[in-house]
């Protein structure tokens, strides 16, 4: 058997990694400016994650949903506190199209109407409505386009109230910081306004934090910066920092009956372990701040760079743009200055998401790195 040719890859192999060094089977070593997309928040293999799962895996490393796991508990409890979302309910499953499949489903049981918004360059997963929620046709097969959403700009609130005026819709989903993309955001206003007429009109603001929560921005979540409350948050990626495991944060008014929601593996006890781990370390580490101060080390010193049209983003979650291209770059960055970053659908930006406990020094090489492979 082969596999099935889903990415373009680049010709590393990695091997092994310690907190942003990856070292591939050569013994060459790479930093990771990229987090295997998001998803490495602590670090590669930090040392409080790996004793945390290891312990639980020795006493026990799952059971089904049908008997009671403290550790959810303990979970729920704990992320409540750091994120400040008191009034949720969480709904532990697998990965952040998972999450927002449940997100969209509950709305539409909430609210007995069926058609969504989303937004211009969308990214919500892959699966049945989540990717139909994400602006990208080549990735929707016709089954998917069954699905109705309307596809609007931020900061078009007039356009946003006169889709929600036409009375069908049940739910908005929006990114506040875009990832794949590139990086977009909607302005503070707009974003209230939305929340504002949703509220007024029975609609359910899902704020999609798959890739900017978990204090990538550096606020727990990324809509906090905009003093906004979405009725479901949905979460995945440094949630696991590799460890697959996503949720649903529901808040208390929305109902979910017995069996509305449900997966085999959500919520197994070592994904909460993995996921109790990230947030243990996230506070004993004060990683919100370190990405909060990072990103602004980060926004400064990008200034410096002549090629760089503009700078995106928030926290460790950043954006450079450029007036060419980004492919050549990347592939360069990799292969001769040893560096991953990513890229996004706006193909001008390259995308940075380095761990949440990287150093200035990190920074420094970062940049040394760019400026090598741009000269
Ligand atoms: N939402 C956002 C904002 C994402 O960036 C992604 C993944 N890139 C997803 C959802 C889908 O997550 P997953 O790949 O875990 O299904």
């Amino acid at each position: 058997m082969k596999l099935f040719d889903v990415y373009p890859l680049y010709d590393v192999t990695p091997v092994s990694a310690k907190g942003i060094v990856v070292t591939d089977d050569k013994g060459q070593e790479y930093l990771d400016f990229y987090g295997g997309h998001a998803v490495i928040s602590i670090g590669h293999t930090h040392p409080h994650y790996i004793n945390r799962i290891k312990d639980q895996l020795d006493k026990i490393g799952f059971y089904s949903n049908a008997v009671q796991n403290p550790l959810q508990v303990e979970l729920a409890t704990k992320l409540g506190k750091l994120s400040q979302c008191v009034d949720y309910n969480l709904f532990l499953c697998n990965s952040g199209a998972e999450a927002n499949e449940n997100a969209l489903k509950l709305a539409s049981f909430q609210t007995g109407k069926s058609r969504i918004i989303a937004f211009k360059n969308s990214f919500h997963g892959r699966t049945s409505a989540a990717v139909a929620a994400t602006d990208n046709e080549k990735i929707n097969a016709p089954l998917n386009k069954q699905q109705k959403v309307t596809f609007l700009p931020f900061d078009d609130s007039t356009a946003f109230e006169n889709e929600v005026k036409k009375g069908d819709v049940c739910a908005v989903i929006i990114e506040t910081i875009q990832g794949v993309g590139g990086l977009d955001e909607p302005s503070a206003a707009f974003y209230q306004k939305i929340a504002a007429i949703s509220k007024e009109n029975e609609v359910i603001l899902i704020a999609d934090e798959v890739q900017s929560g978990f204090g990538r921005s550096g606020k727990f979540f990324a809509f906090q910066h905009h003093n906004i409350q979405p009725d479901i948050i949905t979460i995945a990626k440094g949630m696991g920092n590799g460890f697959p495991v996503a949720g649903v944060l529901i808040h208390e008014k929305i109902e979910a009956s017995y069996g509305l929601l449900g997966t085999t593996f959500g919520g197994n006890h070592l994904a909460c372990a993995a996921t109790l781990a990230v947030l243990e370390v996230m506070e004993k580490e004060h990683l919100m701040a370190n990405a909060h101060h990072l990103g602004e080390y980060f926004l400064n010193k990008a200034k410096e760079i002549p090629q760089v049209k503009r700078t995106k983003g928030k926290g460790l979650m950043l954006g450079l743009e450029f007036d060419f291209e980004v492919a050549e770059l990347r592939k360069k960055l990799i292969n001769e200055h040893h560096l991953f970053t990513g890229g996004a659908k706006d193909k001008h930006v390259l995308r940075i998401l380095p761990a949440l406990n990287i150093t200035k020094a990190d920074m420094d090489v970062f940049f040394d790195k760019l400026k090598m492979a741009l000269s």
